[in-house]
């Protein structure tokens, strides 16, 4: 069990792909940086959304792939190795208004750092089904990451579902058809949300069909997924289709409720990066990495990247005795090893 010491020089929220590789960074750079990883809850687990995936084949590296969560511990061992300390808690509450920065854990820990890393990610939002969730979690078929498993064997020439209408849906679906013999887009309403183009795109690709005014209310399937059962939304009607694959792009929902206004956050809830290619916050001093941040690439290997740069600017906020001297527009980084 990790101790808290009485003044952390960089604590790091999070555990995924961000916060580990941000503590990697950290360790090496002699910041004896502490992760909170997360107390787990039914939707996420320590190590993010990489726990619930199976086969990683895009992350650089790995020619084979990777599980997802045999990658999340290897980079929590490269962590630890360098001396990272960790705590399965979360951080419930923080006070960034004075430094040194004050922060609560779950289990009533008086967390007090120089600096702060917020790699909390986001959670994918799922349908909320029993059979969803737990096909999802086994690698039976079920995913919210299309750029992730779609070109996994187990999708090549079969029929895809995506729900979803916006632009997240339509990438999915668009990606899919590279891989699909037919991609199905399951929309609860009858007209798209996504952008003109994306929808356009999508409307005119021979291999997608479209279920408007349709909601999935089952997921069938023991070891792999068979099929949904729709229901219309106008006539309350029942209907079945068979699919192979089930993708939901119904949108992600950023951590960040935990810090109560405390960082400047865009309309959507991620937080607001106030300076181009920096991970520094509106808060000298508090830098966010990964999923958090990030509405856009929301990839494994751009978060990594995120934490690898808000350790060394970190590090940078301490050789500069946190004085907001370095202007994050200008200043260089300086290399960790
Ligand atoms: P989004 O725009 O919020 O769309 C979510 C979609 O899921 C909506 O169509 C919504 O239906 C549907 N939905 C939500 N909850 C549902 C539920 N419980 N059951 C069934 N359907 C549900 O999310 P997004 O597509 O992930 O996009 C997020 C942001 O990223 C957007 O600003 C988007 O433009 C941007 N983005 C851009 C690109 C690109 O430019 N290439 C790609 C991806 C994302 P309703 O429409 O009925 O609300």
């Amino acid at each position: 069990m990790s101790e808290v010491r009485e003044l952390e020089k960089v604590v790091i929220i999070g555990s995924g792909p961000a916060g580990w590789t941000a503590a990697i960074y950290a360790a090496r750079a002699q910041m004896d940086p502490i992760v909170f990883e997360g107390a787990g809850s039914r939707t996420m687990i320590p190590g993010g959304q990489l726990m619930f995936t199976t086969e990683v084949e895009n992350y650089p590296g790995f020619k084979d792939g990777v599980q997802g969560q045999d990658l999340m511990m290897e980079m929590r061992d490269q962590a630890l190795r360098f001396g990272t300390r960790s705590l399965w808690e979360d951080i419930v509450e923080v006070d960034f208004t004075q430094r040194p920065f004050r922060m609560k854990s779950s289990n009533g820990k008086d967390v007090v750092a120089e600096t702060v890393i917020i790699a909390t990610g986001a959670n994918a939002r799922w349908l909320g089904l029993p059979n969803e969730e737990k096909l999802a979690q086994s690698g039976g078929g079920v995913s919210a990451c299309a750029v992730c498993d779609g070109a996994l064997p187990h999708f090549r020439d079969k029929t895809l579902a995506v729900i979803g209408g916006g632009d997240s849906a339509m990438e999915d679906a668009l990606y899919l058809t590279k891989f699909a013999k037919e991609v199905v887009i399951v929309h609860r309403r009858e007209e798209f949300r996504a952008s003109k183009i994306m929808a356009d795109r999508a409307l005119a690709d021979e291999k997608i069909r479209v279920e408007w005014n349709k909601t999935v209310t089952e997921v069938f399937g023991e070891e792999t997924i068979s099929g949904l059962e729709l229901e219309d939304t106008v006539t309350g009607e029942r209907s079945e289709i068979s699919v192979d694959g089930l993708f939901v792009a119904i949108g992600h929902t950023p951590n960040t409720a935990f810090l109560n206004g405390a960082v400047t956050l865009k309309d959507n809830g991620y937080i607001e990066m106030p300076h181009a290619w920096r991970t520094e916050t509106s808060v000298p001093g508090v830098f966010a990495a990964g999923d958090v941040m990030d509405d856009y690439y929301r990839q494994a290997v751009s978060a990594a990247g995120t934490g690898c740069m808000a350790a060394l600017e970190a590090e940078r906020f301490l050789a500069h005795g946190g004085s907001e001297n370095s202007d994050p527009e200008t200043a260089e980084v300086a290399a960790a090893d």
